[in-house]
């Protein structure tokens, strides 16, 4: 891939890396709702329902098209304050809601509906260290989970836009995942990683350090130009992650 995004061969490679994400916010960036700009449209993490307004309100206004070409709906994670609009906004638009496959296998395994190799697997791989699963899957996430259709893996495709890919990103929960776009270079990380004024992106901390020794592995080995973090400004820079601070 080419790593300097000025020296572009043709007018089709300037398409392939044109940046798609718009950022529905408050002036403040407080909490921030993502809408991914392409011929059917993907809103990353609803928010509230004010979010959903401004939501509204900005493709009326700023790109005219009508919230009915939304085709997707992503949850980085499962927090109430990424989720609480997205009953509001499938009233409008009627589209399906993705969120980790991390959060189903862990909301079953608390029901003990899978099978006991499978939670020695997911003990294995998600549930290692002091962290505790019944702490992060309050019984407050039941609500949450009614609400996801599609469950999405680790480096797979979005439904309908293959060019966004699925980065599993445990730490601030172990269901948190990235959304990246290898062509864009376009790295959406909801709470894995804030911006604050001022300071270096920080990557949320975790209980369980091996998997947020991991998470930073990943999220360094990707080329990311343009990061669009959950909480805080985005960042439109070259290597953003380079000098970022770990929340031990
Ligand atoms: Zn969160």
């Amino acid at each position: 891939m080419n790593s300097d995004y000025t020296d572009y061969s043709s007018d089709r490679e300037r398409m392939l890396h044109a940046r798609r994400v718009h950022t529905i916010t408050d002036r403040f960036s407080m909490a921030n709702t993502y809408l991914i700009n392409e011929e059917r449209m993907v809103v990353v993490d609803p928010g509230t329902e004010l979010n959903v307004r401004q939501l509204q309100s900005y493709l009326q206004h700023f790109l005219h098209r009508p919230l009915q070409q939304i085709d997707l709906i992503v949850l980085t994670h499962l927090h109430p304050d990424h989720t609480s609009g997205v009953e509001m906004l499938r009233s409008i638009c009627d589209a399906p809601v993705a969120a980790s496959a991390v959060a189903r296998n862990l909301i079953m395994q608390q029901r003990g509906e899978l099978h006991s190799s499978s939670i020695a697997h997911l003990a294995e791989h998600i549930l290692t260290g002091p962290l505790q699963h019944v702490d992060l899957f309050p019984p407050v996430y039941e609500r949450q989970y009614k609400l996801v259709d599609i469950w999405l893996e680790d480096v797979e495709g979005l439904p309908g836009h293959p060019e966004w890919r699925v980065i599993s990103s445990p730490g601030h929960t172990p269901d948190s995942l990235c959304l990246y776009n290898p062509f864009s270079q376009e790295l959406l990380c909801g709470d894995t990683v804030i911006t604050i004024q001022g300071g270096a992106p920080l990557l949320r901390g975790s209980a369980n350090r091996r998997q947020l020794h991991e998470t930073l592995r990943v999220l360094r080995s990707l080329q990311v130009h343009y990061l669009y973090p959950g909480h805080g400004r985005p960042i439109l820079a070259l290597h953003p992650l380079t000098n970022i601070d770990v929340e031990w």
